[in-house]
């Protein structure tokens, strides 16, 4: 399927109820800045279309989206991508996704990173860290993943702040450590060896018990410790 037919088939989309309440059904959106031939393709997964998305068709261009591209995507060094969202629709009210919504619409992710190969997958927020861990772990089984918190949670703790802005820096750093994964030498930053790190706690590992193990990112470098 090309992805102008993967297209088309979503936009005309009714398998779920959100059917009946959307304006647009936003498939993905392509990032491009740049990029030279041996950029690796990142695959970024929010939660669900906002308001302005339902608006426009667009993944990530509210508020939320001006910082996830201008203050994360940009910075890290992400010059190729497509952004998209566990779900296609916009949920009432920009409620939590339903099990049944999720369900309906990974045959839309499946088939996405069918076509589009990604080299990388970067989470955003926790439903789509959720969803990787039980539904696209196996296409995505050897190729580097990352989880970012996601921006609303930065504004709902009101971004910016001293706060904010070093929570923000650890997601840098975690997008540029995916980065460093997959070959890409930040051109600002060549070396994690030499730098004077600024260690920020940039989340939790997850144990084989089950228990949680905090983690800290250089906001520099992005070397992870812990
Ligand atoms: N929040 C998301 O998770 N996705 C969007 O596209 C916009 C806001």
């Amino acid at each position: 399927m090309t992805l102008r037919e993967h297209v088309n088939k979503w936009r005309a989309c009714d398998g779920c109820g959100l059917a009946t309440v959307r304006n647009l059904v936003v498939v993905f959106s392509p990032w491009k800045t740049d990029p030279q031939e041996d950029d690796p393709l990142i695959l970024v997964v929010g939660e669900a279309p906002g308001k302005r998305e339902d608006r426009t068709g667009d993944a990530f261009v509210g508020e939320s989206g001006q910082i996830l591209r201008r203050d994360i995507l940009v910075p890290a060094g992400v010059k190729l991508g497509i952004i998209t969202n566990v779900l296609g629709c916009r949920p009432p009210n920009n409620r939590d996704p339903l099990p049944a919504e999720i369900e309906a619409c990974a045959g839309r992710l499946d088939e996405l990173v069918e076509a589009v190969k990604p080299d990388g997958l970067l989470t955003v927020g926790r439903i789509s860290t959720r969803v990787k861990a039980y539904h696209w772990r196996q296409h995505f089984d050897g190729r580097p993943t990352a989880s970012i918190t996601h921006p609303a949670a930065l504004l709902r703790d009101g971004h910016p702040n001293a706060k904010t802005m070093r929570t923000l820096r650890a997601q840098v750093a975690k997008v540029k450590n995916l980065l460093k994964k997959l070959g890409v030498r930040p051109a600002d930053d060549t070396t994690t060896e030499g730098c004077d790190h600024d260690w920020v706690q940039a989340g939790r590992w997850v144990l084989e018990d089950g228990g949680r193990m905090p983690f800290n990112a250089c906001a520099k470098c992005g070397l992870l410790e812990g």
